[in-house]
């Protein structure tokens, strides 16, 4: 039997269920990583923006979006560019709304001006203060920083403007 050919749109979600692995409750597509899908028969040519050149776990996102479009009969070559580099303006709201409920801060809106949200206040994921002191400018990858919220006490991250 001749298999139905697959559309851009099946590759598109297919890759919406490849997470993050950094985050796992988001995925590549609504952190805005994946950027160009190119399908021509059964090969597909994905191009990714990673989010920060320091971060790890590059490979392990090629890995599952090749294992996930295999699944589809395709066979996928990942391309990564960085140009234009990674914004965290690509970050869709359904991704900000789900980093803020796993304790993560979503970062600022900025427009390609990023050193004029560095010092915006930034609202505590768990009760939106804003009264919020920052701790660390390193969190547990290079991506985050660590704040203490003066409200309710709660350590949290936010992911860096970018
Ligand atoms: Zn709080």
């Amino acid at each position: 039997m001749e298999k139905l050919a697959v559309t851009e749109q099946e590759v598109w979600a297919a890759l919406d269920e490849v997470m993050d692995p950094e985050i796992p409750v988001v995925s590549l597509v609504q952190m805005g990583i994946i950027r160009a899908v190119a399908l021509q028969g059964q090969q597909v040519l994905v191009t990714m923006t990673p989010t920060f050149s320091g971060c790890p776990a590059l490979e392990v996102m090629e890995e599952h979006i090749r294992v996930r479009l295999a699944e589809l009969g395709l066979e996928a070559t990942v391309e990564k560019t960085l140009d234009p580099p990674w914004s965290s303006d690509w970050i869709s709201d359904a991704a900000r709304a789900k980093l803020k409920s796993v304790g993560l801060a979503p970062p600022h809106l900025h427009g390609g001006d990023f050193i004029a949200v560095l010092d915006a206040p930034i609202s505590c994921p768990y009760c939106d203060s804003f009264n919020t002191t920052l701790k660390n400018s390193f969190g547990t990858t290079p991506c985050r920083m660590i704040y203490v919220c003066n409200n309710c006490q709660q350590p949290f991250e936010q992911f860096k403007p970018l």
